[in-house]
């Protein structure tokens, strides 16, 4: 998408305010350094130089506010970001501050994991190109093993079709008023944990359109997932 071809004002909401226990350290892994950068500086700067996303909210936690302005947003020059908010407890809550923070300002919501640092502009332009015809997108890969529900015993429950299973990542791209209205619904109504924003939109029956994401794109959650994405970097 060459400037902002589409006119629809889009805002990228960052969750970064998990602590990332898994990987060991003194801080949340997502200020651990990539390459010469700290994980979320370089998510944060595909954002930054694309000229179809207007803006940048960062979730961090209340404590990291300070240190992600100083260490990251300043020196970096990340001047879309316009606000560092706290997160919550879970990822949902992180979201949903963030988007709260968007006072509504933006037509297009995009919600991209910041332990994700490996997605490309071609990744930000595809699902952006597709939140023009629909409503709400998502990126996945179709996956290549076969799925099973498991019980907590060990013992296979269910068998899924591979064909039909796909492995969802982030970004993910949704209008203004229905993620802010999906995430309100599942405040009030105390819905479960939820590991991706599109179960909310699915839920209020609004049909989530799949865009194919990248393999690169890994969330960086243990130790070796920081190995590998150091690796895929170098070998790009
Ligand atoms: O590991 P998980 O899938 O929960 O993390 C995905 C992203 O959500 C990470 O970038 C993480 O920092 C963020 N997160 C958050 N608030 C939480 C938990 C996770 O912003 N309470």
């Amino acid at each position: 998408m060459s400037g902002k071809a589409n006119n629809i004002s889009t805002i990228a909401i960052i969750p970064a305010a998990g602590w990332g226990i898994r990987m060991g350290g003194d801080r949340p892994k997502q200020f651990l350094f990539l390459d010469d950068r700290p994980i979320l500086a370089v998510t944060l700067s595909h954002f930054q130089e694309c000229p179809a996303v207007d803006a940048i909210i960062i979730v961090t936690p209340e404590e990291e506010i300070e240190y992600c302005r100083k260490k990251i947003v300043e020196p970096y020059n990340l001047d879309k970001v316009i606000k560092i908010v706290k997160g919550g407890q879970r990822r949902q809550d992180s979201v949903r501050l963030g988007i709260e923070a968007t006072g509504g300002k933006y037509e297009l919501v995009l919600i991209h994991d910041g332990a994700r640092p490996l997605i490309d502009s071609e990744l930000i332009h595809r699902v952006l190109r597709a939140a023009r015809h629909y409503r709400a997108v998502i990126t996945a890969l179709p996956a290549k093993e076969t799925v099973k529900a498991v019980d907590k015993g060990g013992v296979v429950l269910k068998t899924y079709p591979r064909k039909e299973m796909w492995l969802v990542q982030t970004p993910q791209v949704f209008r203004y008023e229905d993620i802010h209205e999906a995430h309100q619904k599942a405040l009030q109504e105390n819905w479960e944990e939820l590991t991706d924003d599109a179960l909310l939109i699915e839920r209020m029956g609004i049909p989530v359109h799949v865009v194919e994401g990248s393999e690169m794109n890994i969330k960086i959650t243990t130790a070796y997932d920081l190995k590998l994405a150091r690796f895929l970097l170098q070998a790009t």
